[in-house]
C-alpha cells in the first residue's frame, strides 16, 4: 500500500460585514474572511494538502477565482470535489491534522462540529480529523485581527495495487460495484450455456489471466446471491490464485440444489478478492515457549 503526504496553507483577510466560515461551519463573529468563495481558510488548506499529496497543483489551479461559477461558493463543495479527484486517482484520506491561527473568536466550541463536517465529506471517522487553534499572542497581522491562517497536513493511501490482466473474453473487466466492495464479480466465458445437474461440479472458464503482484494472492469466493437463489457455490473455496500463476482463471462451481441449474455466458459466477499474504521461515527448535494454556484444549480453548 503506498502512502502520500501533503501540506497546505491558506491566508485570508478578516473584514467587517462578511460571514466567518471555518471548517465548513458558520462561526458567529463581527468579522469574516474576505475572498472569492466563502473564504473558509481551513477547508482551503485541507484541499491544498490533499492536492499537494498527489502533486496535483493547488486549489487555485482547480477552482480559479477568475471563474464566476466559484463566486461565493460553499467551500464544502470544493472539499467534496477535491476528494472526488483523489478518489478518482485511487487514493483515500487516512487522516488530517490542521491548525488555525487567529486571535478571535474562540474556536474550541466549534471544533467537534468542524471535525464531523470534514470527516463526513472525506468519508473518514472523526478520530482521523484533528483541528487545533492558536493565537499569535497579539503579534503580527493575525494578532491585530487583520487576517487568519490555516495549515493542514493530510495523509493519503492508495487503495489499489495495479494488476496486469489479459482479458480473452468479450466481457468487460471485473470491477468493484461500490467504493468499499471487497470483491469483483467474475463472469462465465462460455460458447454455449452449461447445465449443472444436482451435485454436479464443473470448471467454468472466465477468459481472464492475471499477473498478481508478489506478496499478494487472489481468492475465488462464492457469490451469496447465486448460493441462495440457485444453490450454486464454489468448491475448494476460497480458492487461492498464486502470484506466479499465469493460466486462465477458472471457477469450480457445484450445484447443491435439487434441480438442474443453467450457467449462461456472462453470468456472474464467483467473486475475486485480493489479499496480502504473510510468509514465514521455519525456525526448528527442540521446544516451544510455554504459555498459560500450553497443550490444553485442542479443538476448543478449554474455557467455558
Ligand atoms: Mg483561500
Amino acid at each position: 500500500m503506498s502512502f502520500r503526504t501533503g501540506f497546505g496553507i491558506d491566508f485570508h483577510q478578516l473584514v467587517e460585514g462578511r460571514e466567518l466560515w471555518l471548517g465548513g461551519v458558520k462561526i458567529p463573529h463581527h468579522k469574516g474572511a474576505l475572498g472569492h468563495s466563502d473564504a473558509d481558510v481551513l477547508l482551503h488548506a485541507i484541499c491544498d494538502a490533499m492536492l499537494g499529496a498527489l502533486a496535483l497543483g493547488d486549489i487555485g489551479t482547480h477552482f480559479p477565482d477568475t471563474d464566476p461559477s466559484f463566486k461565493g461558493i460553499d467551500s464544502k463543495i470544493l472539499l467534496q470535489k477535491t476528494n472526488d479527484l483523489i478518489l478518482h486517482q485511487g487514493y483515500k484520506v487516512v487522516n488530517v491534522d490542521a491548525a488555525l491561527c487567529l486571535e478571535a473568536p474562540k474556536i474550541k466550541p466549534h471544533v467537534a462540529s468542524m471535525c464531523s463536517t470534514i470527516s463526513t465529506l472525506l468519508g473518514v471517522s472523526t478520530s482521523n480529523v484533528s483541528i487545533k487553534a492558536t493565537t499569535t499572542e497579539k503579534m503580527g497581522f493575525v494578532g491585530r485581527e487583520e487576517g487568519l491562517v490555516a495549515y493542514a497536513v493530510v495523509q493519503l493511501h492508495h487503495q489499489f495495487n495495479k494488476v496486469r490482466i489479459v482479458n480473452r473474453s468479450h466481457h468487460p473487466l471485473p470491477e468493484y460495484a461500490t467504493l468499499d466492495s471487497s470483491g469483483m464479480d467474475l463472469r462465465a466465458f462460455l460458447e454455449h450455456p452449461l447445465t449443472l445437474s444436482p451435485l454436479e461440479r464443473l470448471l467454468v472458464p472466465t477468459g481472464l489471466h492475471l499477473e498478481i503482484p508478489t506478496g499478494m494472492e487472489a481468492q475465488v469466493r462464492p457469490r451469496s446471491g447465486l448460493a441462495i437463489r440457485q444453490g450454486l457455490t464454489c468448491l475448494n473455496t476460497p480458492g487461492t490464485i498464486d502470484a506466479d500463476y499465469r493460466g486462465e482463471i477458472k471457477v469450480i462451481l457445484i450445484n447443491l440444489s435439487n434441480e438442474p441449474q443453467v450457467i449462461n455466458d456472462g453470468d456472474r459466477v464467483a467473486q475475486l478478492v485480493f489479499q496480502h499474504v504473510e510468509k514465514v521461515a521455519w525456525e526448528p527448535s527442540d521446544e516451544l515457549t510455554a504459555t498459560k494454556r500450553n497443550e490444553g484444549g485442542f479443538g476448543h480453548t478449554g474455557t467455558k
